[in-house]
């Protein structure tokens, strides 16, 4: 895939939100909207449901951690090709989506430059459309940070002129450092055509944020990976749906971390829940927010409200009636919160059309303002 060019099509003067078509060579999408994550792709494999995944994204996404880092790729045979059969396997199957690949880091680990060429080399091999490039340290210098963009970009597209190139930049760093690398991409314009950016805490790292609304009006396709799905504030908003207030293009949910079993035990054991609806969160159009089943009670009761192809209508009763049996027939949690996850990815995409709408009437304000998930985000403009 090739991006041909970033068309802005909307650019509000003062709160924000940008709607941006990246015209391309597979598939033109307009923005902001959310990918498909390959978790989600997992789950819906686990439901019986005919109704197929179509956002234009599809991010696929592992998790590297202390225990299974990146230099494994160098130091033992057999784990490039693991993660290559994987990711190809859903490149395959989303073939009419542009897929791109994300490493989830853990925030200790350092890469190489060897490293980050293995990383190149397995999307490129794995048939990514858009090649993530990840930094080579945090802490690079700017000068040492361009040398590595602009050589891995010519890499890419060395390998194949139908690859787009993505710099990485974690919004974890000081706001001088982050200025400085966004400063580096912005200034290779013609190299690069979109940039990403690694989630951090919208409230702690807000000036980075600033940044990047404030250079909204730039044509490059503006990406943020490794979104959670809700964070643990008064108030469960889904995450995903915040840094379009800040001209962010599109967005990507995060692995989260799942607490190792305890010792002796492979994996949890099956059917031994007493509630098999424990744990389950629902999300809302209406508030943006992702309820627990007790707080989702409380403020509609029995009321679901959504069309989407898992819902259709269905009450909550009857939704967990129709998704609480697997394929065998047996009661199973994991095939319920399939059900609620595929729910919330058709629901949410649908929601970003809805902003978009927003966005052209110059009534994002508005639009945040109106929901309940995301009213703290609702404040007018940053300072120019
Ligand atoms: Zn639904």
């Amino acid at each position: 895939m090739k991006i041909k060019k970033i068309r802005i099509l909307s650019l509000p003067e003062k709160f924000g939100g940008r709607v941006v078509e990246v015209q391309n060579t597979k598939r033109n999408f307009t923005t902001p909207t959310r990918s498909a994550a390959s978790t989600e792709a997992n789950y819906k494999d686990r439901l019986n449901l005919d109704a197929p995944i179509l956002n234009p994204l599809l991010e696929i996404v592992k998790l590297f951690t202390k225990k299974y880092p990146v230099k494994r790729f160098r130091e033992q045979n057999g784990v490039f090709y693991k993660y290559k059969r994987e990711i190809t396997a859903r490149t395959d199957a989303f073939e009419y989506a542009i897929s791109k690949f994300f490493p989830q880091l853990e925030q200790t680990e350092m890469l190489t430059i060897e490293d980050a060429k293995i990383v190149l080399d397995l999307q490129i091999e794995s048939g990514a459309d858009v090649v993530s490039i990840p930094d080579i340290t945090i802490n690079s210098d700017f000068a040492g940070f361009e040398r590595h963009v602009i050589a891995a970009a010519e890499y890419i597209r060395e390998c194949s002129p139908n690859l787009e190139p993505m710099p990485y930049i974690n919004l974890s760093l000081e706001p001088h450092d982050f200025k400085g690398k966004f400063d580096v991409i912005l200034a290779n314009i013609n190299t690069f055509s979109c940039v990403g950016f690694i989630h951090r805490s919208i409230d702690k790292y807000r000036a980075n944020y600033s940044y990047i609304w404030k250079h909204r009006d730039k044509e490059i396709w503006t990406h943020v990976s490794g979104v959670p799905r809700v964070f643990p504030t008064t108030f469960p908003s889904s995450q995903l749906h915040i840094p379009q207030r800040y001209g962010i293009d599109t967005c990507a949910l995060k692995i989260p971390r799942i607490p190792p079993p305890p010792t002796g035990e492979k994996s949890p054991p099956e059917c031994v829940l007493s509630d098999p609806t424990e744990y389950l969160r629902f999300f809302d159009r209406r508030t943006i927010g992702v309820f627990r089943l007790p707080d989702w009670h409380r403020r509609y009761s029995n009321n679901l409200s959504c069309n989407c192809a898992v819902c259709s209508d269905k009450n909550l009763n009857e939704f967990i009636e129709a998704y609480l049996y697997d394929k065998r027939g047996k009661v199973s949690q994991p095939h319920l919160i399939a059900a609620t996850k595929i729910h919330e990815l058709f629901a949410s995409t649908k929601e970003f059309e809805t902003s978009q709408r927003y966005i052209k009437e110059n009534n994002l304000g508005e639009y945040f303002t109106e929901k309940e998930g995301l009213s703290r985000y609702a404040k007018e403009a940053f300072e120019a």
